[in-house]
């Protein structure tokens, strides 16, 4: 197989190569054996992990704390072996279910100037704004999905990681052309979904998005165009499904309600939700034990108590009868009566289907 890699060394590359050449069984723990289906070995038994790390640097999340901000690449031929191999498995029938790391798309990805990378005192190299320094830089990722795709034994590859969106919207048209973004998407949503896209705006609200380190929702609002747009072109009937937190510090029942009536006039009934949860470690964490955010000393709202907790994710479910009395009198309770008739008017949302 002729193998192109990157034409700059990769972080952590030779490392992780042999790493990954250990001759793994891909098989759960012995212990495991009695207990029939693991269900987590379900979802990764067929899948390839392609880097570790993440430099989104999102404020709840562990991630990049305990594998690093830098990300360390394997080389496309480990992987692509590793393909091969899974194509050998008794039990596979032709279906790869990601091609990933801790975030969909950063494989590969680093700084031009590392050198600039280690002094470099940011958590995020996507929030406030992508580093100019960050390349992003997604033709050698479109190029490994299109080489394990033509493996011989696999009929389909798809991306079960989480896709960070905002690397692909909101870029200059010379960026966009530089790093192949728009080849990417394609070839992302033409070939490589498996019905359901999912990706993580988290909130909607600026301030709270802010709080989480996470873009503006007018980036998701982007993606959805293009994506819908490569549907349409393709003749595709797939489904893009935005995964939200509840209670993150900063989040208000104003900002649930928000969230509630801007996804509902995007056409989504919402499905993929979570409450949020403190881990250790996190910025995030830190808001919710102490009150005050710890970089700028100012004091943060956090629903703690388990009925406002309720009360946010509620938000969520608007949709649901049972729900409908509550939400109205929630509303004019918080004075946000306006928002009453947009919720939980006429106009219904387009159900699952964006
Ligand atoms: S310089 Fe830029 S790319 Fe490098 S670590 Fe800092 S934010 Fe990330």
């Amino acid at each position: 197989m002729v193998v192109v890699n990157p034409p700059f060394p990769l972080i952590g590359s030779p490392e992780l190569d042999a790493i990954y050449d250990l001759p793994f069984t891909r098989l759960p723990h012995p212990k495991y054996k009695k207990r029939g289906v693991v269900p987590a070995y379900e979802m990764i038994r067929h899948s390839v992990t392609l880097h570790r790390g993440c430099f989104g640097g999102c404020a709840f999340c562990t991630l990049s704390v305990h594998q690093g901000k830098f990300i360390a690449s394997r080389s496309e031929n480990s992987i692509l072996n590793e393909v091969e191999a899974i194509t050998r498995m008794p039990d596979f029938k032709g279906h790869v279910s990601d091609l990933g790391g801790p975030s969909a798309n950063m494989y590969c990805m680093q700084g031009f100037d590392l050198s600039i990378c280690a002094r470099c005192s940011r958590a995020s190299c996507l929030f406030p704004s992508i580093c100019k320094n960050l390349n992003t830089d997604h033709k050698p990722l479109t190029q490994l999905y299109k080489k394990a795709a033509n493996i011989p034994g696999i009929k389909k590859v798809t991306i079960g990681s989480g896709v960070r969106y905002d690397m692909l919207t909101g870029r200059s048209p010379d960026d966009s052309g530089r790093f192949g973004l728009e080849e990417y998407t394609r070839q992302l949503v033409g070939h490589h979904v498996s019905g359901r896209l999912k990706v993580a705006p988290e909130h909607t609200s600026d301030s709270v998005l802010a709080l989480m380190r996470k873009p503006s929702f007018r980036l998701f609002h982007q993606f959805r165009k293009d994506f819908d747009g490569i549907n349409r072109s393709l003749g595709l009937n797939q489904q893009l499904i935005p995964y939200f937190i509840s209670s993150h510090p900063g989040s208000e029942l104003k900002d649930m309600a928000n969230l509630a009536v801007e996804t509902k006039e995007l056409g989504f009934q919402l499905e993929q939700v979570q409450d949020f949860t403190p881990t250790p470690m996190t910025l995030a964490s830190v808001i919710y034990y102490s009150g005050i955010h710890p970089f700028t000393g100012e004091r943060i709202y956090t629903a703690r108590t388990k009925e406002e907790k309720l009360d946010q994710r509620r938000f969520f479910f608007w949709y649901k009868n049972e729900n409908r009395s509550w939400i109205q009198n929630k509303l004019t309770k918080i004075g946000e009566d306006k928002l009453v008739a947009r919720l939980l008017g006429n106009q219904p949302g387009r159900g699952k289907k964006p």
